[in-house]
C-alpha cells in the first residue's frame, strides 16, 4: 500500500499537468462512467492529498476522491496515443497528457460538505504546509489523549495522515521511542519530535520517490536495502546499537524496531 509520499506526489502530479485546464473525464471499463459525467468537461481547481487519499477539486463545486487501497494504481502518460483500455476506472485527459486510474478502493464524486467532513475525520498530513502549528497541536493532542501504543497511533489515520508501515518503524527509531508505550505516556516534547522527523522524512519521500531515511543518506541515491534503519532487517544486526532487529505483529501489520535503542 502506498505511503503517504506518493499521494502527494500524485497531486502534484495533477496539478501540473492538469491545474486551471479543462479536463476530459470518463471510464473505459463502465463503472465510474455516470459520476464522471458530473466533471467530464471541467476545470481542475487543484488537486490535494491528504494521507492515502487524493482530492481532485473541480470548478463546479464537486470534488472527486480517490483511494488507491492496496491493488490501485495511477499511470500517467505523456503521448495519449499510447493509453490503453482494459480495466481503466477513471481516466482524466486533454490534449497533451492522460492519467489513468486502475483498481482503487475508492473512486467517487462527492459535494463540499462530504469533502469537510472527510478533512475533519482525517488526521493531521505530515506533507502539507502547516504554517502556524495547527496541524502539529493536533496531532500533539490526538497522541496525547491516548492510551494505544504509539506504535498503533502512528498508523491511525484519524492521529496522523499518510503514515504507513515503514515510515512507521524508522520514525519510531529515530526517535529511539519503543513502539510499545502508549501515546499519553510520551512527553510532549518527544511527541513534537516525532511529527517534525515526519515532516522531514516525507518531505524526502516526495522529492525522490523513495522512503529513505537513514540519515546520512538522505541526500543519496541508495538501494533499496540501505534505505532504512529497521524496516526489513529483523533478525540483522541494529545499525545503533549491538542488539538484533526485532519483528513482531502489531494490530496484524508487521513491526520491526530494536528493543535495544528504542524504550
Ligand atoms: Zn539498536
Amino acid at each position: 500500500m502506498p505511503e503517504g509520499h506518493s499521494v502527494q506526489r500524485t497531486a502534484n502530479e495533477f496539478n501540473k499537468k492538469f491545474k486551471g485546464k479543462v479536463v476530459r473525464v470518463d471510464s473505459p471499463q463502465g463503472r465510474f462512467s455516470s459520476e464522471a459525467k458530473l466533471i467530464d468537461g471541467r476545470v481542475l481547481k487543484g488537486a490535494k492529498a491528504i494521507g492515502k487519499q487524493l482530492f481532485l477539486n473541480f470548478d463546479n463545486g464537486l470534488t472527486c476522491r480517490v483511494h488507491l487501497g492496496i491493488y490501485g494504481k495511477w499511470r500517467f502518460i505523456d503521448e495519449i496515443e499510447k493509453a490503453m483500455y482494459g480495466q481503466v476506472r477513471a481516466r482524466f485527459y486533454n490534449e497533451d497528457f492522460l492519467a489513468d486510474l486502475r483498481g482503487p478502493t475508492i473512486c467517487e464524486v462527492i459535494d463540499r460538505r462530504a469533502v469537510k467532513d472527510i478533512e475533519n475525520r482525517l488526521g493531521p498530513d505530515p506533507t502539507n504546509t502547516d504554517p502556524r502549528g495547527l496541524q502539529k497541536q493536533r496531532f500533539i493532542e490526538r497522541v496525547q489523549s491516548s492510551a494505544s501504543p504509539i506504535g498503533i497511533l502512528l498508523m491511525n489515520q484519524e492521529v496522523i495522515s499518510g503514515i504507513g508501515n515503514v515510515y512507521r518503524a524508522e520514525i519510531l527509531f529515530r526517535a529511539q521511542i519503543s513502539p510499545h508505550l502508549p501515546g499519553k505516556a510520551l512527553s510532549v516534547f518527544q511527541i513534537e519530535e516525532l511529527w517534525l522527523d515526519s515532516v522531514k522524512l516525507m518531505k524526502v519521500g516526495v522529492a525522490t520517490g523513495f522512503m529513505t531515511t537513514r540519515e546520512e543518506r538522505l541526500k543519496k541515491r541508495t538501494k533499496k536495502a540501505d534505505r532504512n534503519y529497521v524496516y526489513k532487517r529483523e533478525g540483522q544486526k541494529c545499525l545503533r546499537c549491538e542488539g538484533l532487529v526485532s519483528i513482531e505483529l502489531m494490530a496484524t501489520r508487521k513491526l520491526y524496531w530494536c528493543p535495544g535503542c528504542q524504550f
